[in-house]
């Protein structure tokens, strides 16, 4: 069997669309007793509990996951919260103890999905497990490196699949603390319409306010559901402390997002994908553009402390001749191409002028 003849009637056991809450990690048996509690009480609509048992750190001295105690705690939010449970497996021990600990969904984390090593060896540990596995994309924006995750997991036998879109990994600081990056997760998508794909906006965003936009975006381009993080008092959070919402704030989010009906398929789907593409590059070219202007700016300084003037015919003259040339490459008219590079030239100019001022 291949990842496109796999079928994803495993999903219909979750409430749609499936949602997953709970908090980055699991810290003490209150906190996770006391979030389950209250997202329970709160009404959310959340079939399976989160927490992360082992973390992922970029640098050592963090806080790490309180470990295989942690396990104990999920399967107590199980017994007396109803909850499925569901844990990151990042090495074959994680999963032994996952299992053994009867975690019903495991996902691998980004970190472990650009690690093909690491991929096999926890594929190898899942060998014939008849549970859902999910897969986050890979931290850097690398297609092959996600379905070859799916393909070894699929390979020992784990038909359960899903993918969990929790954005890519830049450089450039951005609105974002991992740009969503739509063109990858729906090239995911449109290769693999059956492996149901999650949206994690906590991580995309990296903070509270984009949450509720970025999941409607998810449901909006046809995901199925989302993984969010929720912690019983997020400021105190041990980890990812800005981007977790307390159960009630869950809960509001959830009950406003607007569920898709299967009415909407076809057309509206297909315009849905195309919007968000289009809303991805639109901010990718206004990102570009500030990065342009602060480059410029640099300039400006440089010009100031020389004493130069700020207009550069010569300058000017290559980049609308470069412009013009790229137009005809890429099939756009040179009198559109040409106006563009005037307006940010002017701005350019501008941005200048305001450091001469500055004087
Ligand atoms: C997480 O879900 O807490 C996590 C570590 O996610 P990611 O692998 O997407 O960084
Ligand atoms: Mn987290």
């Amino acid at each position: 069997m291949n990842l496109k003849e796999l079928n994803s009637n495993w999903i219909n056991e979750f409430p749609q669309p499936m949602m997953i809450a709970g908090p980055c990690s699991a810290e003490s048996e209150s906190q996770m007793l006391e979030t389950a509690r209250r997202i329970r009480e709160s009404g959310a609509p959340v079939p399976v509990f989160r927490a992360g048992i082992w973390k992922p750190r970029t640098k050592p001295n963090g806080f790490e996951g309180v470990g295989v105690i942690g396990l104990n705690w999920l399967k107590k939010v199980k017994e007396e919260y109803g909850f499925k449970t569901a844990t990151e497996v990042a090495n074959a021990h994680h999963v032994f103890a996952a299992l053994e600990a009867d975690v019903d969904v495991l996902w691998i984390g980004a970190r472990s999905t650009v690690n093909p090593f690491t991929v096999q060896e926890i594929a190898m540990a899942l060998r014939g497990v008849d549970k859902p596995v999910f897969v986050k994309n890979p931290v850097n924006p690398d297609l092959a490196l996600w379905i070859g995750a799916l393909e070894r997991l699929l390979g020992q036998g784990i038909t359960k699949l899903g993918a969990i879109h929790r954005g890519f990994s830049t450089y450039q600081k951005t609105k974002y603390r991992n740009n969503p990056n739509w063109q990858i997760a729906l090239d995911f998508k449109s290769q693999f319409p059956n492996i149901p794909m999650l949206i994690d906006p906590s991580h995309i965003c990296g903070n509270r306010t984009g949450l509720a936009d970025i999941t409607q975006e998810g449901l909006n381009v046809g995901y199925q559901g989302a993984i969010i993080e929720s912690h019983c008092s997020p400021d105190e959070a041990w980890s990812d402390a800005s981007q977790q919402i307390t159960p009630e704030v869950l809960a509001d989010l959830i009950s406003n997002l607007k569920i898709r009906t299967t009415e909407m398929a076809g057309f509206e789907d297909e315009m849905g994908r195309h919007r968000t593409l289009i809303s991805d590059i639109d901010f990718q070219l206004i990102e570009l553009l500030s990065q342009r202007m602060k480059v410029s700016e640099k300039i400006g300084k440089l010009k100031k402390e020389n004493d130069i003037a700020i207009f550069q015919p010569e300058r000017w003259k290559v980049i609308t001749e470069y412009a013009r040339q790229k137009a005809g490459e890429t099939g756009m008219s040179q009198e559109f191409m040409e106006k563009l590079f005037k307006a940010i030239h002017e701005e350019s100019i501008e941005v200048q002028n305001n450091i001469m001022i500055d004087r």
